[in-house]
């Protein structure tokens, strides 16, 4: 999730001013059940900042006292392992959310934690932070090198990185497909496969979603596959041209849409556009009219259950509506958004799919097996990936 989004949430726009949830709390905007920001936020940091185990999946699943270690039943043992050794695809990472917290240290010259933050505010200062410090072919490269490693140390062997316009317009569109070039070919070493998504922000403006599609498509990495829309969400249809342009240069439509209540029309847009895959999408729990629609034209929708709790598009992890759309047929790719900033993993990811929402190990799989097909690879790699899933067939207890 790009950052900006929020600013079009006049629910959330008093609450977002606050300081610290406490704060948040005084004020009436602040509503506990379904739009606290802060909330979600103040809790999921403090259980992210407790001893033991990384896995926010394993953290949520205990009480919320933050200096508890997590007891695991021995069926829950096997189901974390389980899970960490299914290879998996990444279908919605942001670039500037994703690069490892040490990366960020090194360039800041700091051994301090970089990632810290309490609040939304925080957050935000966080993103664009490091989105301004993406600025050199370098970097780049030295930011996707450590992704890359922590993917492939969570079993990850598929991951289609989103690069905003901000990274192109410092970069420059030649400098940055180089990189990025350079960086697919190293990933490929370690069997992971990259592909990229170009990605403009709704609240840019025409101008900036037209730089985005130009770079596509004049001066494009060799693994362009797609174009995003992300940040406003707002008014998808403004952007019809360069969704057009973009599709009829080959590339798939993958916008964020519809990730806040109310917001379903968003998701009906992105399907008028030829959308081949959704980000977030979560205002379709509760439309069953649209969950038909996504469910008749199988577009899968990424999920992302950390992010989606942690902006408060659904009010908590056992609240998360992955069930529902499993239910009425609509294809889910689990998914990690900006995995650095919200110390999360594609394994935390499934785990809370199995603990949250309750998906089974087999259900994990047929998750894991959704994603590959979903993903914008060519037929042989995808076979390869989906032989790969099958083969892993110890199936524990859950
Ligand atoms: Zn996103």
């Amino acid at each position: 999730m790009v950052p900006r989004t929020y600013r079009q949430l006049p629910q959330n726009s008093a609450s977002l001013r606050a300081r610290t949830h406490r704060d948040a709390a005084r004020t009436s905007a602040c509503r506990p059940a379904a739009w606290c920001i802060h909330h979600a936020l103040a809790t999921t940091y403090a259980l992210h900042q407790a001893p033991g185990p990384t896995s926010l999946t394993t953290e949520l699943s205990t009480s919320p006292d933050a200096n508890r270690t997590p007891k695991r039943r021995k069926g829950t043992m096997d189901l974390h392992a389980f899970a960490a050794r299914l290879p998996k695809c990444e279908l919605h990472a942001h670039l500037a959310g994703s690069v490892p917290e040490p990366v960020v240290r090194g360039w800041l010259g700091t051994d301090n934690p970089s990632y810290a933050f309490r609040d939304f505010t925080g957050f935000l200062s966080q993103y664009g932070r490091v989105e301004q410090l993406v600025d050199t072919p370098d970097r780049v490269h030295e930011a996707l090198a450590a992704m890359v490693d922590a993917w492939a140390a969570d079993h990850v062997v598929h991951a289609e990185v989103r690069v905003g316009r901000a990274t192109l317009a410092r970069i420059g569109a030649r400098r940055l497909a180089d990189a990025l070039d350079q960086a697919a070919a190293d990933a490929a070493v370690q069997g992971v496969s990259l592909a990229w998504i170009y990605e403009f922000d709704g609240a840019a403006g025409l101008q900036a979603a037209d730089h985005v599609v130009d770079a596509a498509l004049d001066d494009p990495p060799q693994a362009l596959r797609a174009v995003g829309l992300s940040g406003d969400e707002s008014g998808p249809e403004r952007y019809a041209q360069q969704f057009r342009q973009a599709a009829s240069a080959g590339l798939a439509l993958v916008p964020h849409a519809g990730t806040f209540p109310g917001t379903t029309h968003q998701i009906d847009v992105a399907l008028h556009h030829g959308a081949v895959r959704i980000g977030h999408a979560t205002s379709a729990a509760r439309d069953p009219d649209t969950l038909r629609r996504l469910a008749d034209r199988q577009v899968t929708v990424e999920m992302s259950p950390t992010s989606e709790v942690m902006i408060g598009a659904v009010p908590g992890p056992r609240q998360h509506p992955l069930e529902t759309f499993l239910a009425a047929g609509v294809p889910v790719a689990l998914c990690a958004d900006d995995p650095a900033l919200f110390r999360t993993t594609l394994t935390s990811e499934y785990l809370m799919a199995a603990e949250h929402c309750g998906q089974s190990a087999e259900a994990l799989r047929a998750l894991a097996r959704q994603a590959a097909r979903a993903a914008l690879l060519d037929e042989p790699r995808r076979t390869s990936i989906l032989d790969e899933i099958d083969s892993r067939s110890h199936t524990p207890r859950s």
